[in-house]
């Protein structure tokens, strides 16, 4: 008897959650196809080269990475063969205005016992804050990170039961801030560092919920790592594999509506041609998927609700000259955060004194710069686009930018420039989709928010799923590959 052909699954962009949704469906048994606007995989981990320096565009800091593992070893391959990574010892570098500066390798406890040294506070505190963070992470992940909250299902497995007597402990009822705040009363230093785990989803410490406490896990228990050809391989790594197993990828090719046909996903059309799928899985952020490619559907409640996480403008610098007392990953401090992040999501501005993120990989990589020089990837947080004067709102974070670094540094940055590029809130949704160039989807400003984002399925229309940082579970490398296992254990084969 002949045997049946496979079903067809459609996936709609090539970002991080599409490139892993593509792999899992493939080894479920489906044929698979990927329709990507862009030349190249990655979406918002993208990559770009000047005059002999190299910078990854979005992502630069990576944790879980067996979470790439596991993709490809799910899919029977050798993860190493794609994707070599190492642990970095220092989590971050610390700068503030007055000179303070923390700069701690090694474990959570050696980092507890120096941070305690430099910035007050008992190390106990700090040891305990990292341990109460795991048990946080452990007990919720099971509720909200590796299963589908739209589903009756969930809500009877052990796990979740086991986990929700426990919620109303786990800081839900109190902001990050104040759950900092009351725990390092001693050290406003060490209140700012750990309110700063809020930016990792796009949130405001003094608005999102204290269980985001468990951010810190991540990287302070488990580790930051670096891969190797920097973070833009990790989206190699995911098509490699992917094309290895069949799945086959068409870049440059925008999808321009997601067909329905008798209530059901039938496919995509692309330019003028129809391509039919049993399956159809959008990865393109969650409320562009709605307007531009679903016209005919209103867009959910709870999506148009849902405000967008942060946005931010990015200065890639090559740099002639090194900086010793600089890292892969460097922070440095605003003095008022808390303006700081009204401005952001309130004021939606600018703020005048903004910290400032600075990521170097070619103090890892040194061929992704030229002799002597550094690749500086400067980054500040800003709000997502809402049609601000974002011309003069880039020349002025630039100036402000480089007399902060100056500043803190010694040096005049400004003459050490050799070449520059800028990425801006509009940029970022004109290259990938993301809705006023959110960084991770929406943001998690609200207690509920784990709740109001949108499902990894269609509840309207059966056969269309979502993956990616706009939809369950959120924003972010490692919840992005989570949301495509959860997609793709959805779709049944
Ligand atoms: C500057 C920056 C810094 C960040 N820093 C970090 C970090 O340090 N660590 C971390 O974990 N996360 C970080 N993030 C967040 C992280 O990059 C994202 O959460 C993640 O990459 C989003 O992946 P995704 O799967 O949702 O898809 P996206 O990356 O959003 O990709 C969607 C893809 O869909 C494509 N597309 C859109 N419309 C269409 C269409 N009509 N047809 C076909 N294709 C289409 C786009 O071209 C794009 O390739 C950062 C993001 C940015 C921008």
């Amino acid at each position: 008897m002949p045997s049946k052909p496979p079903r067809h699954a459609v996936i709609v962009g090539a970002g991080i959650a599409g490139l892993a949704t593509a792999i899992r469906l493939k080894t479920k048994g489906y044929a698979v196809e990927v329709f990507e606007s862009a030349h190249q995989p990655g979406g918002k981990m993208g990559i770009m080269e000047m005059n002999g320096f190299r910078f990854d565009t979005g992502p630069s800091l990576f944790t879980l990475p067996k979470l790439v593992d596991e993709v490809i070893a799910d899919a029977g391959l050798i993860p190493g063969n794609y994707l070599k990574y190492t642990k970095h010892p220092t989590a971050c570098r610390y700068f503030w205005e007055d000179g303070t500066r923390l700069f701690a390798e090694g474990t959570p406890n050696e980092f507890a016992k120096k941070a305690s040294e430099v910035l007050g506070d008992a190390p106990e505190n700090i040891q305990k804050y990292f341990v109460e963070a795991g048990k946080m992470y452990d007990l919720t992940k099971g509720v909200f990170l590796q299963r589908s909250l739209h589903r009756w299902q969930t809500y009877f497995t052990r796990v979740v039961w086991r986990a929700i007597p426990k919620l109303p402990t786990l800081g839900l009822f109190s902001t990050l801030h104040e759950r900092n705040a009351k725990r390092f009363s001693g050290s406003p230093k060490l209140i700012q560092l750990f309110d700063r785990f809020a930016t990792y989803n796009g949130s405001s410490p003094y608005l999102t919920p204290g269980i985001m406490q468990m951010i810190c896990h991540l990287e302070h228990n488990i580790g930051t790592y670096y891969p190797e050809g920097g973070m833009h391989s990790i989206a190699r790594a995911l098509h490699r594999a992917g094309e290895d197993l069949g799945v086959k990828y068409h870049f440059g090719l925008p999808v321009k509506t997601i067909a329905v046909k008798n209530g059901c996903a039938s496919g995509v059309v692309v330019g003028e041609k129809f391509h039919a799928a049993d399956v159809v899985v959008s990865n393109v952020d969650v409320r562009s998927t709605y307007k531009h490619l679903l016209p005919q559907l209103k867009m959910p409640k709870n999506v148009q609700r849902q405000k967008p996480s942060s946005s931010a403008i990015i200065f890639y610098w090559g740099i002639r000259g090194q900086f010793s007392e600089l890292d892969l990953h460097n922070i440095f401090f605003t003095e008022n955060y808390e303006a700081e992040f009204t401005s952001i999501f309130t004021v939606k501005d600018l703020y005048e004194d903004p910290t400032v993120y600075l990521n170097i990989t070619s103090k890892l990589s040194p061929q992704d710069a030229p002799n002597g020089c550094e690749n500086w990837f400067v980054m500040v947080n800003a709000p997502a686009d809402e049609g601000q004067d974002w011309e003069t709102l880039v020349a002025l974070t630039r100036k402000r930018v480089l007399e902060k670094l100056g500043r803190m540094l010694g040096k005049d940055i400004s003459a050490m420039i050799t070449v520059e590029d800028v990425l801006t809130p509009p940029k970022i949704e004109r290259q990938t989709a993301s809705q006023g160039g959110a960084l991770y989807g929406s943001s998690s400003n609200e207690r509920m928010a784990a709740f109001l984002r949108h499902a990894n399925f269609s509840r309207k229309i059966p056969g269309l799923f979502f993956c990616g940082g706009s939809v369950h579970p959120g924003g972010g490398i490692p919840l992005c590959l989570l949301s495509a296992k959860i997609t793709s254990e959805l779709i049944s084969i």
